[in-house]
């Protein structure tokens, strides 16, 4: 499924270039707008790699669970850290719990 964009909190990276989401996708699927705004241009073709998702800077990006898991309202949202970072899960009942892991790479 393809990444949700959160239209109030996507800047379109004002501060870079290339948008985070355009550099990181391994798809080249990540695209802004005329608004921009960012939306995946070929959704069928997102492999829910959530690179995007990690790269965002502002939190606007946040994958849906796939229905056979846990039908549209289930939502994954990462937060990275400097050296972990912090799953959101929220099912499908609304309920919410959170998983840190350390980095790859990190060294205390
Ligand atoms: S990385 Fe986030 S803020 Fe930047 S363009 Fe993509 S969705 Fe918008
Ligand atoms: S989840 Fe991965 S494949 Fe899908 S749009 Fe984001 S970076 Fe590209």
């Amino acid at each position: 499924m393809p990444p949700k964009v959160d239209r109030e909190k996507c800047d379109g990276c004002k501060a870079e270039k290339e948008s985070l989401c355009e550099q990181v996708c391994p798809g080249d699927l990540m695209h802004l707008g005329e608004d921009q705004k960012a939306f995946c241009r070929m959704p069928r073709d997102c492999w829910d790699c959530m690179s995007c998702i990690k790269a965002c800077p502002k939190g606007a990006l946040e994958t849906r669970i796939p229905y056979q898991l846990g039908y549209h309202v289930a939502r994954l949202i990462p937060m990275m850290g400097t050296n972990t970072i912090t799953w959101t899960c929220i099912d499908l009942n609304g309920k919410v719990e959170r998983y840190q892991y350390r980095n790859r790479g990190s060294d205390d």
